[in-house]
């Protein structure tokens, strides 16, 4: 199981099957990506069983200019393709990828989200649910949404999120699951492990639990829950290949 997703490179989708390359060995059991061009198309690409299956799927139209990929170990609901990562909200603007367990997503469904119909039976469904409520029936914007959600939350995870009304911004919190950023010159990373992002950079910052970062190709923001923002400096990492 692993996340990555990258914003502002000229070919994201090769970054983004690269960096899920090299975190087959974390295992898994499905993976797919979600790119966005800058002429505004998407695509959203997912498989059960190898990487190599999933780069067939995707073919060679899209390069991307932001997205984010998953390596799935499935932990709620069977893998298969609708349970595989990325997971998107019924009106399809939310795009969301998550590591860990979210604990509480029996009671959350129940209390939140009785009305809708989802595509599978994972845990993570119910988290991209509740942003697209938050932001689409309340009104929030896309950051005090995730933040809404995450104050709701409980368990383990590594989420980062897309909206494609701004598709130029991804949105990144972590909990008990290890995630960290890659700062590259006109782009950003964010990656559960370095070795997947050292092909493009070797500088790199650490996220804390409880921390969302807001990346954008030249910029990242972090901050706590309560939007404090944080100073947290980068270091440069001698990895051996
Ligand atoms: N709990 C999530 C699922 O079963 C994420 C699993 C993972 O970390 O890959 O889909």
């Amino acid at each position: 199981c692993g996340i990555v997703g990258v914003v502002g490179s000229r070919n994201a989708t090769d970054i983004l099957m690269q960096g899920l390359e090299k975190l087959e060995y974390r295992g898994y059991d499905s993976a797919g990506i979600f790119v966005t061009t800058e002429a505004g198309r998407s695509k959203l690409v997912k498989s059960v069983g190898r990487i190599a299956d999933l780069r067939e799927k995707i073919g060679i139209d899209v390069a991307g200019t932001a997205g984010i990929g998953h390596t799935r170990w499935a932990t709620h609901g069977k893998p298969s393709e609708d349970n595989a990562h990325p997971h998107t909200s019924t009106s399809g603007r939310f795009v969301l990828v998550h590591n860990g367990v979210i604990e509480n997503f029996v009671e959350l469904r129940e209390e939140y989200l009785a009305n809708d119909t989802f595509k599978g039976q994972t845990d993570t469904e119910i988290a991209i649910h509740l942003i697209a409520k938050f932001a689409e029936e309340e009104g929030l914007d896309t950051l005090a949404a995730f933040k809404k959600a995450l104050g709701l939350i409980k368990g383990s995870y590594a989420f980062a999120l897309m909206d494609i009304k701004n598709p130029d911004v991804i949105y990144v919190a972590k909990n008990k699951s290890p995630l960290l950023i890659g700062l590259g010159d006109g782009y950003n990373m964010v990656c559960s492990d370095a070795m997947a992002m050292i092909r493009e950079t070797s500088e790199f910052m650490e996220i804390h639990d409880k921390e969302l970062v807001i990346l954008t190709k030249d910029s990242v923001t972090v901050t706590d829950y309560a939007g404090n923002v944080i100073e947290r400096p980068s270091y440069t990492a001698e990895l051996d290949l």
